[in-house]
């Protein structure tokens, strides 16, 4: 690999950390030790409706206790940092404004009523309802009212989003390292918001500017987000930076039904989705530490949910996952538990 191996774990503080996410946060630490790379930890703390008090805390502790810590985290990286992206708003008002120059981006002063009539009419032609060119220059946007008529309202302080304006008819192929090659149309995206009236940017743009500044080369992740995969290499190849190599992760799924594992699914099965204890005023979920398992079995069980070395070795230390650590050997498919077999296995779509 020729650049730094640069990789990031970025949940965003809306609870305790769940054990998808540990594994992911595991996967990361792994392919960076094997690499010689960095490890980093950024909080994406952009949707303050769904910030809760103590989750970032508990990410760092959980971390902590199971001996995979970034080495960068929170605020601690000159170069970098800091990592907490609401204390980087400026920052993505300016790339905002950058997208808006240069045509990738528009205002759009969309009213609920508005979006509401335009999708009846659409479905009453049969149409599914796709906010894309086909619907943007019927609304109220920069693209068909004029810059002054523009800079007025935003004066007045009218309710306004920054939309990425989806190029329309085009295919694009992309590389996922666990995937393989993976096709997206855009007639099928929406014109997603990027930056808000509140001044906060959505998870959306918030992602790519801080991926391209911090460096990342690559970004592994859970597969809830390879949807959003075609955007983001749009939007960086509207900033013209390269983007960096994606690597979606299968998921832990639930033993019956479709999704991920719930913390009620857990409670159900006997087993906490938790790393550490989790209290509030409705109750304690139960977690890993509390119940007296070794970090180390937590980090093995949670290696092997989702990967295999090629044999049939089932017990690794720490370091012994590093060294066989490929990413290459992740599974496709979501790890469920069969409660008759009372076992995992990988759950093929
Ligand atoms: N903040 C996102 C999450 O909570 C991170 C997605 C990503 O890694 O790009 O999962």
């Amino acid at each position: 690999m020729s650049k730094q191996v640069r990789v990031r774990f970025a949940p965003s503080p809306t609870g305790p950390l769940h054990i998808g996410g540990v594994r992911t946060a595991l996967f990361n630490y792994l392919f960076a030790k094997k690499n010689n790379g960095v490890f980093y930890l950024r909080i994406e703390d952009t949707d303050q409706t769904r910030f809760v008090p103590g989750a970032e805390a508990y990410i760092m502790e959980a971390l902590e206790w199971l001996g995979i810590s970034p080495e960068e985290t929170v605020g601690k990286n000159e170069k970098f940092g800091p990592y907490r992206q609401s204390d980087r708003k400026d920052l993505y008002q300016t790339y905002a404004d950058q997208l808006i120059n240069s045509g990738w981006a528009y205002y759009a002063f969309d009213t609920p009523e508005a979006l509401d009539t335009l999708r009846k009419e659409q479905e009453a032609e049969g149409k599914t309802f796709i906010y894309n060119h086909t619907i943007r220059e019927k609304l109220d946007t920069s693209l068909v009212i004029s810059a002054d008529e523009v800079a007025k309202r935003i004066a007045n302080g009218e309710h306004y989003v920054i939309r990425f304006k989806t190029p329309v008819d085009e295919t694009l192929h992309l590389k996922d390292i666990i995937r393989g090659d993976v096709k997206f149309e855009t007639s099928l995206l929406d014109d997603k918001v990027l930056f808000k009236s509140d001044g906060m940017p959505t998870y959306h743009l918030a992602n790519i500017v801080d991926d391209h500044s911090m460096e990342t080369s690559h970004v592994i992740r859970g597969e809830e987000w390879l949807p959003s995969m075609p955007l983001h290499v749009l939007l960086y190849r509207a900033f013209g930076w390269d983007a960096p190599e994606f690597a979606h992760l299968p998921l832990i799924l639930k033993p019956v039904g479709n999704g991920k594992l719930s913390k009620r699914d857990g409670d159900k099965l006997g087993f906490p989705v938790f790393p550490l204890e989790w209290k509030t005023e409705e109750g304690i979920s139960s977690g890993y530490r509390e119940k007296g398992f070794f970090p180390e079995a937590v980090i093995n069980f949670l290696a092997l949910l989702g990967w295999n070395d090629g044999t049939d070795k089932e017990l690794f230390s720490l370091e012994e996952l590093v060294e066989s650590f490929d990413l290459n050997r992740v599974h496709k498919s979501g790890a469920k538990f069969d409660p008759e077999k009372n076992k995992w296995f990988n759950h093929q779509y």
